[in-house]
């Protein structure tokens, strides 16, 4: 029998619970952290500790931690495993256990409990950590071909420009073990996924960039549990997993749609539609708000890219509440909190949709008074790039809903011409962007409440293996 996204969830927590570990409650999505956003990662609440800041209250831990990295934003629904909202299993060491141990419970875990196939185990380890590989390999017996060298690009991880720091090492599985070893790159994402990584950190980084050992070793690990239940669900995606499908599937109802004979271009939307709608839901009931800066713009952000899928999809109503119930219904094993604040999260979504929605009328009509100019006798038959990109930008108008009503009614859009605006918008953002980055250098959430819309994804895009914080 398939194991359940919430019997995945618990085996995880209650493995480590048997390895002595304390069980301890997911950190709210606001983080408790001037320097990022949302919460990220499975350590962002032990920072501090981590940091040498605050007391280590019990010496290892296990948690399912809430995060949102809009850093993922253009991969959701693209690739198989990207979200914007997802559970990360972690198991920490606070100076108490290390690199062999946090190894082989890794693979107990992974080949024991979840019962993957050791030869569908790939890992890869920081090049320069050979103690690492000589531990995958001798061992735990993983096959040397099966280990991969990679850089600090991808396998080094920091805080910062100094402080603690150190190698990871990441556990991937193979869906195509056909394909032989020659030649295979863990990168290739039409046969591995990665699932679980191990943050050694060992290494304390000085003010000069010299880098020393550290006193207390730590361990920091996450597991992305929708993915783990895509590998044990033997589904093509995350969002096809219990965890997921059924709000996919609800969105795909109310827009009249059979998702398994759909297009991809429409199952593409149905899962932006399912990730964004658990991602604000949960966002609402760790108390953001929809607004112009900072996280409430993030929040504001998201629930347009839904209901914009929606309307390409043909849903004309208010519909975000009705597919955040499924959200609601799902999100008891991950955060009790979201049952107990269900109606205010409805009300906040019909609200933001409405005011969302007349927005979209209002663009509605210019777009009819430019189609009316361009397509009357002598006109151009064409929405110049400005006004398309005003469109886009006053009123949240994507381009391909442009060019779609454009279309409709004969008349075409200059694209060459918007794409030219959005560089002229990036840049613009990108200058005030690094102007008040000199300033704020320590406070990335000042610094996003100060730029504002234009940050969207900039917040948490990282060096490194993507968990900087
Ligand atoms: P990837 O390389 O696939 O983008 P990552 O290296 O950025 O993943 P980590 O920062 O190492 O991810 O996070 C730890 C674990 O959390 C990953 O191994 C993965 O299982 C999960 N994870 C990370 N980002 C996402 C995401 N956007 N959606 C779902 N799960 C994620
Ligand atoms: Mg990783
Ligand atoms: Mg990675
Ligand atoms: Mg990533």
């Amino acid at each position: 029998k398939k194991m359940s996204g919430a019997e995945i969830r618990e085996a995880f927590l209650s493995f480590f619970e048997t390895k002595g570990h304390k069980r301890l409650p997911s950190s709210s999505l606001v983080p408790d952290d001037p320097t990022v956003l949302l919460t990220i990662a499975g350590m962002l609440q032990f920072k501090p500790v981590f940091l040498g800041q605050a007391p280590c209250k019990v010496p290892t831990a296990t948690t399912t931690q809430k995060c949102v990295r809009t850093n993922d934003i253009g991969n959701v629904g693209v690739t198989a495993r990207h979200h914007t909202f997802f559970e990360m299993l972690g198991n920490f060491s606070f100076g108490d256990y290390f690199k062999e141990q946090a190894i082989r419970w890794a693979w107990e875990l992974s080949t024991g409990v979840f019962g993957l196939p050791p030869e569908r185990v790939w890992v890869s380890v920081f090049e320069e950590d050979t103690e690492a590989e000589t531990i995958w390999r001798d061992v735990i017996g993983v096959a040397p071909e099966r280990i991969k060298r990679m850089g600090a690009a991808d396998n080094f991880w920091s805080s910062g420009p100094t402080g603690p720091c150190g190698p990871c090492s990441e556990l991937y599985y193979d869906f195509h073990p056909e394909r032989g070893t020659e030649g295979a790159s863990l990168e290739d994402d039409s046969r591995f996924i990665e699932f679980y990584n191990l943050v050694f950190m060992q290494l304390n980084r000085k003010p000069d960039g010299s880098l020393e050992p550290l006193a207390a070793k730590n361990i920091d690990t996450g597991m992305g549990l929708e993915r783990m239940a895509q590998i044990l669900q033997g589904v093509p995606n995350n969002y096809e997993t219990d965890l997921i499908f059924p709000i996919v599937q609800k969105a795909a109802e109310i827009a009249s749609i059979d998702y398994t004979s759909a297009p991809p271009t429409t199952k593409t939307a149905l899962k932006v539609i399912g990730d964004h709608t658990r991602a604000v839901t949960y966002m609402l009931s760790d108390g953001v708000t929809p607004s112009n800066t900072g996280r409430g713009y993030v929040l504001r952000r998201l629930l347009r890219r839904v209901v914009m899928k929606g309307r390409l999809l043909g849903i004309r109503d208010i519909f975000t509440p009705a597919v955040a119930e499924v959200a609601v219904r799902l999100s008891g094993p991950c955060d009790p909190a979201v049952q107990q604040n269900a109606r205010r999260i409805y009300d906040d979504l019909a609200r933001e949709e409405g005011l969302f929605v007349a927005t979209l009328e209002r663009g509605q009509k210019q777009l009819d008074e430019l189609l009316a100019a361009a397509t009357a006798p002598g006109g151009t038959s064409i929405i110049g790039g400005a006004d398309a990109f005003m469109l886009y930008d006053t009123f949240g108008f994507p381009l391909e809903l442009t060019q779609e009503l454009a279309e409709a009614r004969g008349a075409a859009v200059d694209v060459a011409g918007f794409e030219q605006e959005m560089e002229a918008q990036r840049q613009r953002s990108k200058d005030s962007r690094e102007m008040v980055d000199l300033t704020a250098r320590a406070g990335l959430a000042q610094l996003a409440a100060q730029v504002g819309p234009t940050a969207f994804t900039g917040y948490t895009s990282t060096r490194g293996n993507g968990r900087v914080v």
